[in-house]
Parts: C-alpha cells; sequence; structure tokens
C-alpha cells in the first residue's frame, strides 16, 4: 500500500543530501574534535563548518552557536539556564500557555523550584498579545519565553513586539523556532531574540541534534557538567554527524524556503477547500492567512473522536496526528486549542495535517478522497452524531 506522510510536524524524513553529508563521518572520520592530533581537527573543522552553516542561517555570529540534543534540550537549557543564572534577584518566568511540552514541562519544574511562572492566554486563532506581556512583566522577570510557530496550529507570533516589550524591563527572551525552521525567515537580529532554539529532525536532519543560540553577552547556568565543549555551557562529546547534518539541513532549507513557501501555501489551500467541500461540520483550528504556517493544517471534525480517525486514515495509508504527536495516546484534549477555546467536542475530534517536502497534490488528493467514507462511517457510530 501506498505510504503517504502527512505528519511532518512530528519528523520528518532525512533528506538524502543531508545523509551523504554526514555518511563520512559515520564511516572513516570518527575523530573527536577534543582530540588534538590529525583525527580530531578533520571532526573539528567540520564542526566549525557547521556552526558556520547555522549562524548564517539565523544572522547570528558562529560562536552564539552551541549544539544540543534537539529541541527538547535547547528549550531546557534557555528556559532553565537563564531562571537559574538569575534567581537571586530575578525569579519570575513568562511562557505562553500554548508552549512546546519542553517550555511548559521546565516553567512546570521551575514553579516547584520556587519560581512564579505566568502563562500567557491566547486569542482563538493562537496568537499571544503584546498588552498582555506588558501588563505581567516586571523588574522580577528574568525571562520571557514565545515560540514563533505552534506546532498544533501554525500560529505565527509577533515576536518583535514581544521581544521589544522583554527587552525594555530588562528581561531575557526566547523563542522556541524547531516549528519556523524552513518555513520563515529566522533572523535573531530582526526577531531580538537573546536566546532560540531549532531542532534537527524536523527540518529534514537527523534525530537527536539540535541548536541554542545565545546572544553574545547573554550568559546561562548550564545543566550538563563535564568537559570544556561547547564553551562549557553544554559538556558532552559533540555529535558530529548530527552536528554536520543540521548545518547542511539548514543551508537547503534556506535555499529552497520561498520555493517551498509557495507550493506548500498552495497545497494547504487546495486541501482545506477539498476537505471542507466533500465532508460537511468540519471546521478550521488556527488562523487561515498569512499569520499561519501554511503547511500546517488543524481540521475539526464534528462528532467523532481524532483517535479513531487517525486509525481509519492510517489503514489507509495515511499517516496524521491528532492535538500534539506527544500528547496521542492520553485522552485530554489538547492543551493548545483547550488554549484557544475551542469547544472540548471539537477540540477532541481534531486532526493535524502537517504537509512537507515530499508531500505532493496527489497524496493530497487521494486523502480527500478517502475522507468522506470515514467521517460518515464513524459518524453513524457515534452517539453525538444520532442524537443531533
Ligand atoms: C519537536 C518540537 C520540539 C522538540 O524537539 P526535539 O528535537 O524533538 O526534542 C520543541 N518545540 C517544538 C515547537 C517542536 O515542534
Amino acid at each position: 500500500m501506498k505510504q503517504i506522510y502527512l505528519d511532518n510536524n512530528a519528523t520528518t524524513p532525512v533528506d538524502e543530501r543531508v545523509l551523504d553529508a554526514m555518511l563520512p563521518y559515520l564511516k572513516g572520520m570518527y575523530g573527536n574534535p577534543s582530540s588534538v592530533h590529525f583525527s580530531g581537527r578533520e571532526a573539528k573543522a567540520a564542526m566549525e563548518n557547521a556552526r558556520e552553516q547555522v549562524a548564517k542561517f539565523i544572522n547570528a555570529d558562529p560562536s552564539e552557536i552551541y549544539f544540543t540534543s534537539g529541541g527538547t534540550e535547547s528549550d531546557n537549557i534557555a528556559l532553565k539556564g537563564a531562571a537559574f543564572l538569575n534567581k537571586d534577584k530575578r525569579n519570575h518566568i513568562i511562557v505562553s500557555s500554548i508552549e512546546h511540552h519542553a517550555i511548559l514541562e521546565s516553567a512546570h519544574y521551575l514553579e516547584k523550584e520556587d519560581f512564579k511562572v505566568d502563562y500567557l492566554v491566547v486569542d482563538k486563532d493562537g496568537f499571544v498579545s503584546p498588552d498582555e506581556l506588558k501588563d505581567k512583566i516586571t523588574d522580577k522577570t528574568s525571562i520571557v519565553s514565545i515560540m514563533q510557530a505552534n506546532n498544533e496550529v501554525g500560529s505565527i507570533q509577533d515576536i518583535p513586539a514581544l521581544s521589544a516589550i522583554t527587552k525594555e524591563a530588562g528581561a531575557v527572551f526566547h523563542t522556541d523556532s524547531v516549528q519556523a525552521v524552513g518555513k520563515i525567515k529566522i533572523d535573531v537580529d530582526e526577531l531580538g531574540a537573546d536566546m532560540l532554539s531549532i531542532s534537527g529532525h524536523k527540518v529534514y536532519g537527523p534525530k537527536g541534534i539540535g541548536v541554542v543560540y545565545i546572544k553574545k553577552g547573554k550568559r546561562i547556568t548550564p545543566l550538563f557538567h563535564g568537559g570544556h565543549h561547547e564553551k562549557k555551557r553544554r559538556a558532552g562529546t559533540e555529535n558530529i554527524p548530527g552536528i554536520v547534518g543540521i548545518g547542511t539541513a539548514l543551508e537547503l532549507a534556506e535555499s529552497l524556503r520561498e520555493s517551498e513557501h509557495h507550493r506548500l501555501d498552495a497545497l494547504a489551500e487546495f486541501f482545506i477547500d477539498g476537505v471542507m467541500n466533500a465532508v460537511p461540520n468540519v471546521y478550521m483550528n488556527g488562523p487561515r492567512n498569512e499569520r499561519r504556517v501554511s503547511s500546517t493544517v488543524n481540521l475539526s471534525f464534528e462528532y467523532i473522536e481524532g483517535e479513531s480517525i487517525i486509525l481509519s486514515l492510517d489503514m489507509k495509508g495515511i499517516g496524521v496526528a491528532s492535538g500534539s504527536a506527544c500528547t496521542s495516546g492520553s485522552l485530554s484534549a489538547s492543551h493548545v486549542l483547550t488554549a484557544m477555546s475551542v469547544p472540548i467536542e471539537l477540540a477532541q475530534g481534531s486532526i493535524r495535517f502537517s504537509m512537507g517536502r515530499f508531500t505532493t497534490k496527489e497524496d493530497l488528493e487521494y486523502t480527500i478522497s478517502v475522507l468522506p467514507e470515514i467521517i460518515e462511517k464513524l459518524r453513524l457510530m457515534s452517539p453525538l452524531y444520532s442524537k443531533k
């Protein structure tokens, strides 16, 4: 059976070109970049080349790029690292209520460590309000973390406005750009970001590699202690194949960004119209405009549970997610949709279709063609539907 992968926000396949760049470092070139001899120099050169690629991608200096094990670690380093550094003087933190769990759970942990955390609300389209940030921020706030683009509904925040308010209060601004990478422009100066997180496997690179950008002059308390790697901010022998992979993946993503944006924008519009014309009682979560990452399409199918749609689509060879991939398996509605005030019945019937570099129009035509029968069948079994 043909497999159609519409879960690119959960992870992406490794691009052949990325794999080709990595392979030599998984085979003959095994050096430890800390070694002084020939093999260490070879590894170190590859690592510093990748650091330059990453720096160029976000318009930073290579000295501001730190390699980590992924988006989760980058988020942890930024939030906890900045929080603990200043605990005595500033013990207040602000995050949005629709952050990835890497930020939300870190914030919950910090609450247990006696930090005070405010969670900014969002409107029905998934946007935080700069005015609310202005109200909540104080001279005790150490860090504000608000994601650039949301993984479930694709909403793109007004990061320059939010970072400006943060700066005025003397706090540090972090943004989780994992879902923005390759989709919208990332320029740390334009964004006004002091810290920023990226993950390799969301951008056609390998899993287990990430980047945290820390602006020159900003400091953190490291989470790991060990050797002198990454200027002592992230101890541990560097993942050279992964580092070469993420460098290549970001360079490639930037060269394809404009053309992919236009292609995916058109595909998403085609898909949304197609599903809404083929199936009644479908509602879109998130904005249907340029303030959304267009490849993320979150639809609620009234009267049914998302889980059952996932299973039915899976039987047709189509891979999608309900809510965020990390919460699938749990029955509670997505925290993002709940924060957007989506009614619980609709939140539970939501499906995230996330398109990517290898998604074709044929994939979407096929998905649209199988949906009406699946939805009708599930609705006929639903007690909510028969009662209406
Ligand atoms: C996937 C994701 C992460 C976590 O990245 P990993 O590399 O999987 O740890 C963090 N933030 C967002 C928005 C994500 O989509």
